[in-house]
């Protein structure tokens, strides 16, 4: 593969925001620092042109880290009997909201373990009660597969949006990934369902997960061009010391970076979190990340009491400038790469 070879490649993309798998694959197999300059380069005049110099903020509430599934590279997967439990009460989550509000937050994002007691009546009242206290904010869920119809009782109560990563776009892979029992399949009708009920659904995968080929990732990307998800989130696979994949190395930063340079370009109102796995693995991780074509960040909003029991990987960063609270020393980073914290909803613009 020669320079030029890549180059004209990268021309195509910006261009015609679509590669063949063959060329995907070939453009994640050859790169160089060259070619990640200049696919940053021009994800970056993509990104100006929809979202000028904003960074959106979102405030991550971590629900729950009670699960039913056993994800093999996931820390508060079931069978971990070291995680230590805990499951926030409405009235935890609506102070997480207050706190939030107060500091500019205008999305609440909360996420969890595939948790039984989140019953539909539990997330209505939830929700009704966010939605009425704030009816100028977005409130995003990442609460993993359910049912159709729970999906719409939670949209009609006022969800707006959807993060549902389809963690791999292979099938085979999947299954390596996942216990039997969990299905690529229903994975991505969830995807379409939410679609279907008016959620805006983000999908993404991991960079790096173990098995992960190039023709994989290649088939990641080939997904997001036909899905055209709001939103994508992908970070680097970090270990986690009390699961299988506890051996497997972690992804590498530079090619997570590449990567959402690409997805840039494949979709360019995509909505793009540089993620807490970036901001873990590397210092300035969120930096390069936005750098590459990112344009939102998830600061922290748990409860501080239960911040270190959210361990989806090895050393998750929690506090720091990774916290809601630390929201003054972000506004100060993003400043110094030339970006602005936006207090807004932060919708995705089409
Ligand atoms: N239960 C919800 C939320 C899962 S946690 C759901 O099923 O969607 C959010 C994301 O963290 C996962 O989708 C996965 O991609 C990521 N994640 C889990 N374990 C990880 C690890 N060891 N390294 C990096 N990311 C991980």
């Amino acid at each position: 593969m020669s320079e030029r070879n890549l180059e004209q490649l990268i021309y195509k993309l910006r261009d015609t925001h679509a590669l063949t798998l063959g060329e995907y694959e070939t453009l994640i197999a050859h790169r160089t620092p060259d070619a990640a300059g200049l696919l940053a380069a021009f994800a970056l005049v993509q990104k100006q042109q929809i979202y000028g110099n904003d960074v959106y903020i979102r405030g991550l509430i971590e629900v729950s880290n009670i699960c039913r599934n056993d994800c093999l590279y996931c820390g508060i997967r079931k069978s971990n009997v070291n995680c230590d439990r805990y499951r926030l009460t409405k009235e935890d989550i609506l102070e997480c909201c207050a706190e939030g509000y107060a500091l500019g937050f205008r999305t609440f994002v909360m996420q969890g373990g595939e948790d039984g007691s989140f019953s539909d009546a539990f997330l209505t009242g939830l929700l009704g009660e966010i939605k009425n206290r704030y009816p100028d904010c977005a409130v995003t869920l990442s609460l993993g597969e359910r049912s159709m119809d729970s999906y719409r009782k939670l949209r009609e109560a006022g969800a707006d949006r959807y993060l549902l990563r389809h963690e791999t776009a292979d099938p085979e892979h999947y299954a390596r990934l996942h216990p039997a029992n969990l299905s690529w399949d229903n994975r991505m009708q969830c995807l379409r369902n939410l679609r279907e009920l008016g959620f805006q659904v983000g999908c993404g995968f991991m960079v790096g997960s173990p098995y992960q080929t190039d023709a994989m990732l290649a088939k990641d990307l080939k997904f997001v061009e036909t899905f055209k998800p709001d939103m994508c989130g992908i970070g680097p696979f970090i270990p986690h010391k009390d699961t299988p994949f506890r051996e497997h190395p972690a992804g590498s930063v530079d090619l997570t970076c590449y990567l959402l340079s690409i997805l840039r370009l494949i979709h360019p109102p995509v909505l793009l979190p540089a993620t807490t796995a970036l901001g873990t693995l590397a210092e300035n991780g969120r930096e390069k990340g936005i750098l590459s074509g990112a344009n939102v960040v998830m600061p922290n909003l748990s409860p501080a009491s239960v911040r270190r029991k959210y361990m989806l990987y090895n050393n998750k960063l929690s506090d720091g400038a990774e916290s809601a609270q630390a929201l003054d020393s972000l506004k100060k980073r993003m400043e110094s790469i030339g970006c602005t914290v936006a207090v807004a909803r932060g919708d995705i613009i089409k």
